[in-house]
């Protein structure tokens, strides 16, 4: 398979103060028209250490796409370092910065400082990559060997723009040829462990023929993904969907959705299937599962609102929890959390309600409910059924941990129904 490699430039990520975002998407975007990322690196802004990585990767695949240190201000330093390593003198680019001039008076109504004029210094013979969502242009070099390099700004917006609307034709007319694309398919499970899944999976458990099978657990559940490398365009979805079929059902009830789907979507379209509002009231969440619902565009149809009863006062005023299960079962048990759900529903009207308290600590464990102990209630139409579990992680953790569980605890029991 054709082969070049990403090296993405800028202090701020050797530091960690910024992800490398730009890498990961370039790399994606690369792999699904079948050119493999050979190896990523990412360099601190000195011309050093640019050269250094540019003149290995150069060695070893003769391809690099380069993010970052284009910018006009002196820790930009990608073009002339670059420039230098191919033996090319910077020269003043008038076209270019007649088209920075007009960025600048259409969205600013001024003329751009002076520095921005280092950004139309350009290597001689290069090829300049139209920038048309900012200043700072994309930059071909080509060596006599044909070795090559292109430079795209750090800015995600732009460094994307640059790339569909002028480097990925390039890319893929020199390297993308028959390449088989890299295509995938997520299967998204969630309520069940990692290792509970390679015995649901029998022998597909790493994967099928032509199909790599990874485990991808997270906050959400466990992601089980197939990826195709060696498969034509039409091959590989024909066996992606078969591969996720099998694994969908193998696994059974904790397959929730395909893809980058939500559960938010999937439970707010399995009320709609079946004619049901909904209305939740949240104590250790806050509002957490108001907000993933309402995230969805079109939620309104279904999701009529929720309390944030954080307060006991409030959970007695507005959802009719009784002082005395407060007081002899405490604010987190499944006694509340039912009348919760049902208080709930009582005061908006919809058919089914959540109803989630829990600690979420770092405070406020006692000794028979430590820290993630959360009790979540779901009423449909009277009809309430109620759990205790024991979320992981810290604060945030277990409050969005919370906000799931409610969820698939709904989409199971609406499936049933
Ligand atoms: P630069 O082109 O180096 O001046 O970068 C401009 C901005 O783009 C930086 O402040 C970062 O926020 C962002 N940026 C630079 N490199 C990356 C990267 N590899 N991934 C994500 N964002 C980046
Ligand atoms: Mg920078």
């Amino acid at each position: 398979m054709p082969a070049l490699e990403i090296v993405t430039i800028g202090d701020e990520l050797l530091l960690g103060l910024t992800i490398d975002t730009n890498g990961a998407w370039l790399a994606r975007e690369l792999g699904s028209f079948g050119v493999t990322v050979a190896r990523r690196a990412s360099v601190a802004d000195t011309a050093e250490e640019i050269v250094d990585a540019l003149q290995s990767a150069l060695d070893r695949t003769g391809a690099v796409i380069t993010t970052g240190g284009l910018g006009p201000t002196a820790d930009d330093l990608t073009k002339p370092a670059i420039a230098g390593l191919f033996g090319r003198p910077l020269y003043f680019d008038e076209k270019q910065w007649e088209h920075i001039r007009q960025l600048w008076r259409s969205r600013r109504g001024t003329e751009p400082p002076e520095i921005n004029k280092q950004q139309v210094m350009l290597p001689e013979g290069c090829t300049v990559l139209t920038n048309r969502h900012g200043t700072a242009p994309g930059i071909l070099l080509e060596d006599e060997r044909g070795r090559w390099v292109a430079m795209l700004p750090g800015v995600p917006r732009e460094m994307r723009g640059i790339f569909r609307e002028e480097l990925a034709p390039i890319v893929q007319s020199r390297l993308g040829g028959n390449a088989p694309p890299i295509r995938t398919l997520t299967i998204r499970t969630t309520g069940i462990a990692e290792s509970a899944l390679p015995e649901r999976l029998g022998d597909a458990v790493r994967g099928f023929p032509g199909l790599s099978l990874a485990y991808l657990p997270g906050q959400e559940g466990v992601d089980l993904r197939l990826t195709s490398r060696h498969f034509t365009p039409d091959e590989a979805d024909r066996a992606l969907r078969a591969g996720a079929d099998t694994i969908t059902s193998r696994v059974g009830t904790p397959v929730y959705a395909e893809g980058d789907t939500d559960m938010a979507e999937v439970v707010l379209a399995a009320l709609r299937a079946r004619g049901k509002r909904l209305a939740v009231a949240e104590s250790c969440t806050g509002g957490l599962l108001g907000a993933r619902l309402t995230a969805i565009p079109g939620s309104s149809d279904v999701f009529l609102g929720g309390i944030i009863s954080y307060a006991n006062e409030v959970k007695v005023g507005l959802l009719g929890v009784t002082p005395e299960s407060l007081a002899q079962l405490g604010a987190v048990s499944e006694e509340v959390a039912r009348a919760m759900a049902a208080g709930a529903r009582r005061q908006t009207g919809a058919e089914a309600g959540i109803g989630i308290t829990g600690i979420a600590g770092p405070g406020g464990a006692t000794p028979t409910k430590p820290v993630g102990t959360v009790c979540i209630a779901v009423d449909i139409e009277g009809e309430v059924v109620a759990i205790t579990s024991m979320m992981i992680g810290d604060r945030a953790e277990i409050r969005f941990r919370a906000a799931q569980a409610a969820m698939d605890m709904l989409r199971r029991r609406l499936a049933q129904t």
